[in-house]
């Protein structure tokens, strides 16, 4: 009997998924552990709630890819130190190799005075919150009626879309360090909140920075002409731009909440042909009730890789060719060498960047280099891989792990479909953990 590999892919987002297809055309086997009890990712819970037809979409093609028998998907599993299985573990047990696939689940903070109060939040929470992934999705948002976002990326377009389309609140403040060429969101994603925009305020904003645009060559009577448009905000409630300003204090009032956001007000330079920000020193006040940081998130530290600055450090040895196997690939700089047998993909390997095709991608890159690395090792009879299936499982049982396995989550998908079909919506989410576990297990008891 020929022999297989069977490799862990830690995250079933994405790229843990698109990273699994390709282990398994190889003939691999996979056991995919994954800290959610659903599949997916920032596909299930991270896309806006009313993209139907993507959500939808991913989630037959997710499907497809794990009915495959040679995957074993574990979810409800965390991954990492201090957690119910370490990358230690995993590595005792003795796979042939392990794909960290986790995404960017740390958090940046800015580090300015006053930014624990209530009513200051990473976008991710709140997008969790509003994509119904527990326990965010049951965590108190402090909001008020008037929120700044910091950061002008598609994100924050999701943030200000569900605040004024679905919060209803008065006022979205957007900051951003430079000005409105430089936005990152992209034209057709703000048309949501387009409806919104105080045009009249954009005018004058603008009109404020004209100095420290001309001073960069940026012609402002176009960038009126493009981001300036007719009319008032719809039902009076603004979304407006605070442009070259940097957060610098989240003002708390006498209750630790939120009572204003201090900026510095930023000069632009050029630098190698790009804009930069610079800070000028004048400070002003922006009245919020709560401040979102969308700027971007990094890698979780507690996953046991080694982390700089927000990331895993990959290899820094440039590789040829395409794709360069140095990237992929954990690197001690302690030891001054790569992990034996591990490999990282999608956001967890470049936090923050790009769509669901990019992250694709990347995994499909990824797993290039891994398969390339398995033809160079011997596989493992079948009765040695359930062995090791065993020895996770076993491992998970002795911490008292509620997983959660392939039919379960077809199970939890029936029922939310079926409470779907009830409240005559085409999606519906329970929003707590111990709830998707008691629907299965009562669903399973009654079969
Ligand atoms: C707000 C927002 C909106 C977006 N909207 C769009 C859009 O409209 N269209 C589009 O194409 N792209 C969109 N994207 C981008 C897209 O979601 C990402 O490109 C993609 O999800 C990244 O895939 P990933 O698998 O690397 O990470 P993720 O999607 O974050 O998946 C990570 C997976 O790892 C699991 N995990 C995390 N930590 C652990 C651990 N320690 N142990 C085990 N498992 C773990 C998680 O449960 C999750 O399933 C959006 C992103 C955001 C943040």
């Amino acid at each position: 009997m020929s022999k297989q590999h069977l490799l862990a892919v830690i995250g079933a987002g994405p790229a843990g998924i698109y990273a699994t297809r390709k282990l398994a055309e190889a003939g691999h086997r996979i056991v995919l552990l994954n800290r959610d009890i659903k599949p997916g990712g920032l596909a299930e819970y991270g896309i806006f709630v009313d993209k139907e037809k993507m959500k939808t979409g991913l989630r037959k093609q997710f499907k497809r890819i794990l009915a495959d028998p040679k995957v074993f998907y574990l979810g409800h599993v965390t991954v990492g130190q201090n957690q119910t299985l370490t990358l230690t573990d995993l590595q005792e047990i003795g796979l042939s190799a392990i794909v960290v696939t986790a995404g960017a689940q740390g958090t940046k903070k800015l580090g300015i005075p006053g930014e624990e109060s209530v009513g200051v939040y990473h976008a991710k929470d709140v997008v969790y919150h509003f994509n119904s992934l527990p326990p965010f999705s049951e965590q108190k948002f402090e909001i008020g009626r008037r929120v700044a976002i910091i950061g002008m990326g598609n994100v924050m377009v999701d943030v200000a879309n569900w605040l004024l389309n679905h919060q209803k609140i008065d006022q979205v403040v957007v900051v951003a360090r430079r000005g409105p060429i430089e936005k990152a969101y992209d034209d057709s994603e703000f048309e949501v909140i387009e409806q919104y925009l105080d045009n009249a305020q954009m005018k004058t904003e603008i009109e404020r920075i004209r100095p420290q645009l001309t001073a960069v060559g940026q012609n402002v009577d176009e960038i009126i002409g493009k981001f300036v448009k007719q009319g008032e905000p719809a039902e009076g409630r603004r979304l407006q731009f605070r442009y070259l300003c940097s957060p610098a204090k989240v003002i708390a009032n006498d209750k630790g909440g939120v009572a204003a956001l201090e900026v510095e007000e930023n000069e632009m330079v050029l630098q190698d042909g790009k804009t930069v920000a610079k800070g000028t020193g004048k400070h002003s006040r922006i009245e919020v009730d709560c401040v979102i940081y969308a700027i971007g998130d990094q890698v979780d530290a507690s996953l046991g890789l080694p982390f700089s600055r927000g990331a895993f450090i990959t290899n820094p040895e440039k590789l040829p060719g395409d794709p360069n196997p140095a990237a992929y690939q954990p690197y001690d700089p302690e030891a001054k060498k790569v992990l034996d047998a591990i490999y990282v993909a999608g956001w967890s390997r470049n936090a923050s960047v790009g769509l669901v095709g990019v992250a694709k991608q990347d995994a499909e890159r990824g797993m290039k280099v891994v398969n390339h690395y398995l033809t160079t090792k011997e596989g493992f009879t079948s009765g040695e891989m359930e062995a090791k299936i065993e020895a996770i499982l076993d491992k998970l049982q002795k911490k008292g792990a509620a997983v959660v396995m392939k039919d379960d989550v077809e199970i939890l998908e029936g029922a939310e479909q079926e409470e779907a079909r009830r409240r005559k919506t085409w999606d519906f989410k329970f929003t707590n953990d111990e709830k998707m576990l008691e629907v299965i297990r009562t669903r399973k008891a009654a079969r």
